[in-house]
């Protein structure tokens, strides 16, 4: 079976990393390549995006309605709640997948003290749209690139265009840390304000427990093992189709925390890396658009010519996704079934029918750089096959 992700990070990775982060400056060497790759005055390195996000809305402290899309993944209104804000949700357009501007504009009305641009999947939204709320000096800019290391748009990494942003290194990310989010901001007297916020935060986990969960990791998802651990995980929890979770309203225990040591190094020795990462991604994703362009009953996402995507997964859309997923399952296709619910659904609102309906069609080709080309071109056999059969 071929697995919908595999983390980033090789076994020599994993244990080259334990070695090193014992003693020296981990953290403090991530922060500088960091600051180096998005030329931004100040980064934060924390266990999660999640983590980031949050200790920059408490940093801001301006509680109001924070804008997003609704089509996301449901942390992010979650965080925004633990924060002491209310989200608020914009349509997307069902073209591009990220927010509709038309919506946007409709949306910034009076109380919004904040907007997260999410770059979904790593494509990055219009930059355009953020020109047009930046003359409200009143709206904080929020980049949620956390699934978009080093995605560019007009040859400029997204992340750098905001009042601040976050970034993942989470296991399905462009480059995992096992654990790992990262805040980015330019403004002195903010970055001042979240590093007050961060006297408060938990210590990092394990540096040996979270090597353990790499290893781990790294091993169920060797793809001789996966179909093993895919059907053992089925046995126990039924698969969840559409099923809507309700929104946390409690923070968790230990959610603001610092990174470890050694998930800062694991980022490190991969980010050396990052272009043929990014190379890798980019050239599997140009081989599902050619091979599927004309595919009739599977649609690929609108890309603007100025946008260079991270691509932590290519979504398509298709109008019968379980079926479809299942029918790939059989060929021994394991695809991404995120997001299964729009935030929208979860908070139960409607009037947000493009959000709903990506919901119920997307699905996302797996990109990871250890995929092979034959497994990619099986892919693409598959799926061609099933729209012979569906004109
Ligand atoms: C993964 C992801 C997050 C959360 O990142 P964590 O590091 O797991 O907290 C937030 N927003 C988007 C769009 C993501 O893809």
């Amino acid at each position: 079976m071929i697995p919908r992700y595999a983390p980033s990070y090789t076994y020599s990775d994993v244990f080259r990393s334990l070695g090193k982060s014992i003693h020296n400056r981990a953290n403090d060497d991530l922060k500088t390549h960091l600051k180096a790759l998005y030329k931004v005055n100040h980064v934060f390195v924390l266990s999660s995006a999640k983590a980031a996000l949050y200790a920059l809305l408490k940093a801001y402290n301006r509680p109001g309605k924070v804008l997003m899309p609704a089509y996301n993944s449901r942390v992010v209104p979650e965080v925004v709640h633990f924060a002491g804000y209310s989200p608020a949700f914009v349509d997307i357009d069902y073209q591009t997948l990220n927010m509709s501007h038309e919506m946007l504009d409709a949306a910034l009305g009076t109380g919004v003290t904040a907007v997260v641009i999410v770059h979904l999947f790593g494509i990055p939204c219009n930059m355009e749209d953020i020109e047009r709320i930046r003359h409200r000096k009143d709206i904080l800019i929020i980049e949620d690139a956390a699934p978009a290391l080093g995605a560019e748009y007009d040859g400029r990494l997204v992340g750098s265009f905001g009042d601040a942003a976050i970034v993942s290194f989470q296991a399905t990310k462009v480059i995992s840390g096992e654990t790992g989010g990262i805040l980015l901001v330019n403004d002195d007297e903010l970055a001042q304000k979240v590093e007050h916020v961060l006297q408060a935060a938990d210590p990092p986990g394990s540096n040996w427990l979270i090597f353990a969960k790499a290893i781990a990791r790294k091993t169920a998802f060797h793809p001789w093992l996966y179909p093993t651990i895919k059907i053992g995980y089925r046995s126990l929890h039924k698969e969840q189709l559409f099923e809507v979770v309700e929104p946390r309203t409690t923070i968790p225990p230990k959610f603001l925390r610092l990174c470890s040591k050694y998930s800062s190094t694991l980022i490190s020795v991969q980010l050396d890396r990052l272009d043929w990462h990014l190379q890798r991604r980019r050239y599997l994703a140009q081989t599902y658009r050619e091979s599927l362009s004309d595919c009739v009953p599977v649609r690929l996402p609108q890309i603007p010519s100025q946008c260079a995507p991270a691509w932590i997964q290519f979504p398509i859309l298709v109008e019968d996704k379980e079926s479809f997923y299942w029918y790939m399952q059989g060929l021994g296709v394991d695809l991404n079934w995120t997001f299964r619910y729009s935030c929208a659904d979860s908070y139960r609102l409607n009037g947000f029918p493009n959000a709903q309906k990506a919901a119920k069609t997307l699905l996302g080709l797996p990109t990871y750089p250890s995929l092979t080309d034959k497994n990619a071109r099986y892919i693409c056999d598959a799926i061609k096959k099933y729209c012979t059969t569906r004109i």
